[in-house]
């Protein structure tokens, strides 16, 4: 292949010119490539390119390009009316509607247009590039190229090596996407590619906590904005997708997968579907939106401290230490016995448990027991989970000594690894997993995890700043409470925790 992604002249094609293909134009052309946009809606092309004209001159406006700048790039995007005038083109990027029926016959019908040498790359997001490039004649010059929505902004884009494609294909789109202004990152042909699939543990096991009855919508959402620092909670992330694209492509890719359990949909997310409450763009999802903004319900004052001695377990000494001192600072009348007095409220602090098994195998009344989650810290919001049988006037009582000094404080029902560890658990894992695949180099992991989903870290920096092996410990007593596969450790986690490295480390 001779062609530069850097040569002057350099001529793109799109084809597709809705909300993704008009992004992609936009900044092929301020990155100075001649663009030719085709959609078989003219109306859409046209749509298009006033759209990237606002855009642009929006952006001149609050002097992020000068007005050359912005006449040149407008310059250099053509229409066309045909497929057939994309034969001068050195690349093509298909951004058509998501369906492999529309998508294999417009990459047979390139390839009966262009030359050889010319690269064909689909922003799909949900297809396999390799499935794509299968019908063609020359599957090798097929490679993904995934941006995200909206273009402009999302700096990331995937670069996807289908099984056949020609690794010189895949560079070039590389070198592309950074003339593009955006940052690659190289992954190979996987369902949900990567950021996708990262993405599905935020939501997935968010719905499965709800659906369990854990903890309601609102309250997860808390948590994890708050105490984990989520720009926003899973639930009203889902809002703002929609529910009938985030349940249809978590389906797709659990079958993609052959039912790898990790990705097993939430019945919560099919039945919400069903009922139409699809989130912001019907006015009700999880929230109620009234003129676009989100209703979320005021949380309740927590209970007054009626003064109750509060004893905490040493089973996990730091924690012991790091809730003690909350207490001290909350005026607690604190039980410091080895054993609990009879009327105490008695706090564990598991990981990877519920609250009655940390009861039972510390052999505490598990009446008086409740947990609370330390593994981020208990600065900014605390959870508390009671055990079936713990007596409502303890968890109040311990509600209300963990509120004292002004941080809000959530109650949940008994789950294994709470709400942040489960959640957590399952991102780390699921970045474990692409890791060990070899689908991308650790670095690419984390980079893409946050420039295409915000996370406060990449997984498996997470895993690192949390603790690989707080971390392991945390899936193995979950998966070993539920007997569900999908929290078994991957690999790549245990190996790194055991041997005490980073979870970024790369195989040597
Ligand atoms: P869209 O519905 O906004 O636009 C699709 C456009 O393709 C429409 O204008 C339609 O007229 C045109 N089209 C349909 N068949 C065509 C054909 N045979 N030839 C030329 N044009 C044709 O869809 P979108 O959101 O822009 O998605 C486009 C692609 O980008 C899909 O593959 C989608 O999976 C992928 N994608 C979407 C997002 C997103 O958030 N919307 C993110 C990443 C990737």
């Amino acid at each position: 292949m001779t062609v530069d992604p850097t040569q002057d002249g350099l001529i793109i094609g799109v084809i597709g010119a809705g909300a993704m293909g008009r992004g992609i134009a936009q900044v092929a052309a301020t990155g100075g490539c001649v663009v030719k946009m085709f959609d078989t809606r003219a109306e859409s092309s046209k749509e298009a390119f006033e759209f990237i004209g606002g855009m642009l001159s929006r952006a001149v406006d609050k002097n992020r390009m000068s007005s050359e700048d912005a006449d040149a790039a407008m310059a250099r995007i053509g229409i066309v009316a045909s497929m057939a005038e994309l034969n001068e083109c050195h690349a093509i990027i298909e951004a058509a509607t998501e369906n492999l029926d529309i998508k294999r016959k417009i990459f047979a019908e390139l390839e009966s247009i262009v030359g050889d040498d010319v690269i064909l790359a689909t922003n799909t997001s949900s297809l396999s590039v390799t499935t794509i490039a299968s019908s063609c004649e020359n599957p090798e010059r097929v490679a993904g190229f995934h941006f995200f929505n909206p273009v402009p902004l999302m700096k990331l884009v995937e670069v996807i090596d289908g099984v056949r494609t020609d690794p010189h294909v895949a560079d070039f789109l590389f070198g592309l996407g950074k003339r593009m202004g955006r940052e690659p990152v190289r992954v190979a042909d996987a369902p949900g590619f990567l950021v996708n699939q990262v993405g599905r543990g935020y939501t997935i096991e968010a719905s499965h906590l709800c659906a369990e009855g854990v903890a309601d919508f609102v309250d997860v959402d808390r948590i994890m904005r708050d105490a984990a620092g989520f720009r926003m909670g899973p639930l009203e992330l889902m809002d703002l997708t929609a529910i009938d694209v985030t349940h249809p492509a978590t389906e797709l890719i659990y079958e993609q997968f052959y039912h790898e359990p990790r990705f097993r949909p939430s019945t919560l997310m099919k039945t919400r579907l069903e009922a139409g409450l699809l989130g912001r763009k019907t006015k009700q999802g999880f929230y109620a939106y009234e003129g676009g903004k989100q209703q979320t319900p005021e949380e309740g004052a927590p209970p007054p401290y009626d003064g109750r001695p509060i004893w905490v377990s040493g089973d996990r000494a730091g924690a012991q230490s790091e809730i003690a001192n909350i207490l001290q600072g909350a005026g607690a009348n604190i039980d410091s016995g080895d054993q609990p007095g009879d009327g105490s409220v008695i706090v564990v602090a598991p990981l990877g448990k519920d609250a009655t098994t940390a009861a039972l195998e510390e052999n505490l009344d598990p009446t008086r027991t409740v947990a609370i989650d330390t593994l981020f810290g208990l600065d900014k919001r605390r959870t508390i989970m009671k055990t079936p049988v713990t007596d409502p006037a303890f968890v109040d009582a311990a509600a209300g000594v963990f509120a004292a000094d002004g941080t809000p404080v959530t109650v949940i029902r008994d789950s294994a690894g709470l709400v942040s560890q489960r959640i957590l658990g399952m991102i780390i894992n699921i970045g474990c997993s692409i890791a060990q695949s070899g689908a991308a180099t650790p670095e690419d992991i984390d980079k893409a995890v946050t420039l295409g989903l915000g996370y406060p870290y990449g997984p498996l920096s997470f895993g690192d700043t949390l603790g690989a092996n707080k971390i392991l410990q945390i899936l193995t007593s979950i998966h070993r409470l539920t007997g569900d596969p999908r929290y078994r450790p991957t690999p790549w986690l245990r190996r790194r925790a055991e041997l005490g490295v980073s979870l970024l480390t790369p195989e040597s």
